[in-house]
């Protein structure tokens, strides 16, 4: 089913991210991460697709596989940067044979390690030419990525709302948030955005504290900030109590759910990092209260 339906018949979605493990001992760990999530029945699972394709096979492997053994709807991410257009012809081609109907379009990250002689001539640079390549072609429901404090290359929030708009206009169906720790950022971006005349549905992203490491590294990689409530709770952690921190890390994480959930959010897409328990605490921490 398209997520476009799933959204019209709900009220809020909730999902979980998944990317393709780089080891044996990986794959067998996700395997146990994905059969405990599934059984909270979530209404779509997502795969990542590593930039400049660098995750082509383990990506379709992943998705196949959620596509097999959950009862989940799958969405499959699409980066386009460092792609021939017949490469993405054949990612899409084969995602359809599998019988996927979602698609989350985005650029990707320039790969450090990939330098201009070997981007393809007809390589996209933007998100919104992939928007519309899967648009023209498929029969698919594509989303978008948005960023509530706005993309890192971006020279503003202003023109970061205006390409969101852009890609939405070229058929997006729903916009995924970049994950953010700070709802008022969050609730901004939904103003901005409705202000911009962007109407389809906007999902949350929400990550939570996993490690420190983690933390610092994410945000940095895409500006998003850490406010002040959040390294306060952070520095009343024991050094090396990795429980506590994950324990902490899921009661932030449900606090900005309930919030964002009573003021309407259309969507929390959990971004798992393949690990179960965190998910697993966020959920039922919800569902205790009766909002999930
Ligand atoms: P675009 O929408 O193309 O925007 C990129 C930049 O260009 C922005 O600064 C934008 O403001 C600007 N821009 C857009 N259109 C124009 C235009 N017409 N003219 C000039 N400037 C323009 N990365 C991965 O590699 N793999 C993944 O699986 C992945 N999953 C993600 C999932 C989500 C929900 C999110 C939020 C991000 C994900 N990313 C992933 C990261 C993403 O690839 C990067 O943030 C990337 O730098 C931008 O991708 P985009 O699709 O937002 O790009």
């Amino acid at each position: 089913m398209k997520l476009s339906e799933i959204l019209e018949k709900k009220k809020h979605t909730f999902s979980f991210e998944y990317f393709p493990p780089k080891t044996e001992k990986g794959i067998v760990k996700q395997e146990k991460v994905i059969e405990s999530l599934d059984e909270l029945n979530p209404d779509f699972v997502s795969v990542t697709f590593g930039a400049g394709g660098s995750s082509k096979e383990g990506s379709y492997e992943l998705a196949k596989k959620l596509q097999e053994k959950t009862d989940s709807e799958v969405l499959a991410y699409l980066t386009c940067y460092g792609l021939s257009q017949k490469e993405i012809h054949n990612v899409l081609s084969s995602y359809q044979d599998l019988g996927i109907e979602n698609i989350l379009a985005i650029r990707g990250d320039i790969p450090e390690d990939m330098d201009s002689s070997q981007i393809p001539g007809d390589s996209f640079s933007y998100a919104y030419e992939l928007v519309n390549l899967i648009k023209n072609n498929y029969d698919m429901c594509v989303g978008v990525a948005g960023y509530p404090e706005g993309h890192v290359e971006a020279p503003s929030k202003e023109k970061d709302i205006e390409y969101l708009k852009y890609k939405v206009d070229q058929g997006a169906d729903y916009v995924i948030a970049q994950f953010f720790y700070d709802n008022d950022d969050f609730f901004d971006f939904l103003e901005r955005c409705h202000k911009a005349g962007i109407n389809v549905p906007i999902l949350a992203g929400v990550m939570p504290v996993y490690s420190l490491r983690m933390l610092y590294m994410l945000t940095e990689d895409c500006g998003a900030a850490i406010p002040e409530k959040l390294k306060k709770g952070l520095s009343e952690i024991p050094e090396d109590d990795t429980e506590a921190l994950v324990e902490f890390g899921i009661e932030y994480a449900a606090e900005q759910c309930e919030e964002l959930l009573q003021e309407g959010v259309r969507g929390l897409h959990i971004y798992t990092m393949n690990k179960s328990e965190s998910a697993l605490g966020l959920v039922r921490n919800l569902r205790g209260k009766g909002l999930l």
